[in-house]
């Protein structure tokens, strides 16, 4: 499996490396490239109202981009407040299955939350949630137990209680659909 990692906007390079190195122990046989120049968010996908980026906008730029590419999989990462309908926010969202998916720096930052600047928290936290979209392009989808990647994140509580791997049900769904 092939998987492109696109940056979009202002995303620190050390974060994308630790995405594709992260990405690459968990799947079997996947190699990754990190695109070298930053994509701009599409215009359309702002909302003023509600201050934030439309995900499912964002989502089908890097549809195309993977189409482009002739990757197996394209990884948006960014760096912007996500929404979905009727979701205040979203920390990332997938094809499942597809080839598109994108995450999030925003609201994994610690700043956010009002706490000082963390890099290894953010990396550790971004490696989960690319992790766990990549897991929804393969189809995968949320598991009960709160421990996996692929469990559901309501809340960075949620993403900080998960491990940055999969259960074992989860484990050798990934084997059977990655060929
Ligand atoms: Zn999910
Ligand atoms: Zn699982």
């Amino acid at each position: 499996m092939r998987v492109s990692i696109i940056p979009f906007g202002r995303v620190e390079a050390s974060i994308l490396v630790s995405i594709g190195e992260s990405l690459s122990s968990v799947f079997p046989r996947m190699s990754y490239n990190i695109l070298e120049e930053r994509i701009p968010i599409p215009e359309g996908a702002y909302n003023p109202s509600r201050r934030q980026y439309h995900s499912g906008v964002i989502l089908m730029k890097i549809l195309e981009a993977a189409r482009a590419m002739k990757v197996d999989r394209a990884l948006g990462v960014l760096d912007v407040d996500l929404y979905a309908p009727n979701m205040n926010f979203i920390f990332g969202e997938a094809q499942c299955p597809g080839s598109a998916a994108l995450i999030s720096l925003y609201r994994l930052r610690p700043e956010f939350y009002g706490l000082p600047p963390d890099v290894r928290l953010l990396e550790e936290r971004a490696v989960k949630e690319a992790i766990h979209e990549v897991g929804h392009t393969l189809g995968l989808g949320h598991c009960r137990n709160s421990r996996c990647v692929m469990a559901f994140s309501l809340h960075i509580g949620m993403t900080d209680r998960k491990y940055p791997r999969f259960c074992e049900v989860c484990r050798s769904e990934v084997e059977r659909r990655i060929r």
